[in-house]
């Protein structure tokens, strides 16, 4: 636990020469740590049979416990979600065509990992209310050059998975997800994994499964399956044919260890990750400013990330709010921000008037969570915004003093 470190003046906080919060900092990813003799345990089945990687053990018996936990037919693992989306992307993209369409406000690099594939990133507006892909935006985007339609989930709920899937009914355009953040959540009661023609997953320590690295892709299309299998290993179908043009995005055995251990305390992380929604939910109440982006009650949610916006009523900037949290220790971050049309990027990208994403983009924050963030940090979290708004005068004239000097 931190030390507690109240705020009576503005030269009390850390920005201006007052004692952090946090003396050791508390950021957004969520970096579970599951039961290290059970990550053991798993360890040493593979161990003792020497089978490291190439398919071993613990990977195969992963991927039947995603797929059933997902409730599709396939589960392919990979060693990383970017060699997954790449190689689903590379799999199913219409031949011929040049163009890729995904939202510019999303995962940061997601734009990068598209540009792997050859295909150009054409970004399309999101829906406000959702702040994810939407067809009513997306259909703007979308030509007779449009390969594939890729629709990110948002960090809070889901996109509108059947508006999306209509979407690519209507054009003929295959439809893949990156679920990333909608893992083990559902969709009008059905488990996220078998919508569109495949979906995507990480088990980065920061994502809702910690495998260290790790990703994998879930879908009812076996012969999809079977082709990303042998992409991720070189394109080997056996010991000396080779089928496909592969790479080596294999996942390995200790990973799947990490990740069975994972999944056995997931049920446990979404009681933690609970609570510290509610904690958040009910301190953030008094503070009208501030909206929490609300987990829908009718869905399974596993509660991982915490998401506010700034409304017109704060009396900060977004930049200021941010800067002063920092120098406290917290680290909160800006939603994905700036969106990826707006960043230089080594390679082509496309798109049309993003205005509605350049508003959203400055509005909203990921407050401190996952695991090594209790409901005390919480409270100081929200102490620190509840001080800042009642010293909002004397804080601005404290930022302009220091431009000054
Ligand atoms: C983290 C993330 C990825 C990439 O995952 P890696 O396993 O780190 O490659 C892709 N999409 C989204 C939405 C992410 O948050």
């Amino acid at each position: 636990m931190s030390t507690v470190s109240q705020k009576y003046r503005v030269q009390d906080l850390a920005r201006f020469g007052g004692t952090k919060t946090f003396d050791r900092v508390r950021g957004t990813p969520n970096l579970v740590r599951p039961d290290i003799e059970k990550v053991l345990n798993y360890s040493h089945e593979f161990f003792e049979a020497r089978r490291y990687t190439n398919g071993g053990p613990l990977v195969r018996k992963l991927e039947a416990r995603l797929a059933l936990l997902h409730g599709v037919k396939h589960c392919v693992a990979f060693s990383n979600a970017f060699w997954a989306i790449v190689t689903t992307i590379r799999s199913l993209s219409i031949d011929g065509r040049t163009e890729l369409v995904m939202p510019s406000l999303t995962y940061r690099r997601l734009a990068d990992i598209v540009s792997w594939t050859g295909l150009t990133p054409h970004f399309c507006e999101v829906n406000p209310e959702t702040l994810a892909m939407d067809p009513k935006f997306a259909i703007k985007a979308v030509n007779e050059r449009t390969a594939l339609l890729l629709s990110p989930h948002p960090i809070v709920n889901n996109c509108d998975i059947a508006g999306m899937e209509e979407l690519s009914q209507q054009t003929g355009i295959p439809l893949v997800f990156d679920s990333v953040e909608s893992a083990m959540e559902t969709y009008r009661g059905k488990m996220i994994g078998g919508f569109g023609r495949a979906e995507c997953f990480s088990m980065h320590s920061s994502k809702l499964l910690n495998g260290f690295e790790g990703g994998y892709v879930t879908t009812n299309d076996g012969a999809l399956a079977e082709q990303l299998a042998y992409i991720r290993g070189f394109g080997f179908a056996d010991e000396d044919k080779v089928v496909a043009l592969g790479l080596n995005a294999k996942l390995n055995e200790v990973h799947a260890a990490m990740a069975h251990a994972a999944i056995d305390d997931l049920p446990d992380q979404i009681e933690r990750n609970k609570k510290r929604y509610h904690a958040y939910r009910s301190l953030l109440e008094n503070l009208r400013e501030i909206r929490l982006l609300e987990f829908d009650a009718d869905e399974r949610r596993c509660f991982k990330s915490i998401v506010v916006e700034l409304l017109d009523s704060w009396p900060l900037s977004r930049s200021e709010t941010i800067d002063l949290l920092h120098a406290e220790g917290a680290l909160v971050r800006p939603y994905y921000s700036p969106p990826q049309h707006l960043k230089k990027m080594a390679y082509a990208t496309i798109c049309e008037d993003l205005h509605e994403t350049e508003r959203l983009a400055e509005r909203f924050l990921l407050l401190p969570c996952g695991e090594h963030v209790d409901e005390e940090d919480i409270r100081q979290v929200v102490d620190l915004l509840v001080f800042m708004r009642g010293h909002s005068t004397e804080i601005r004239a404290a930022f302009a003093g220091g431009a000054r000097s």
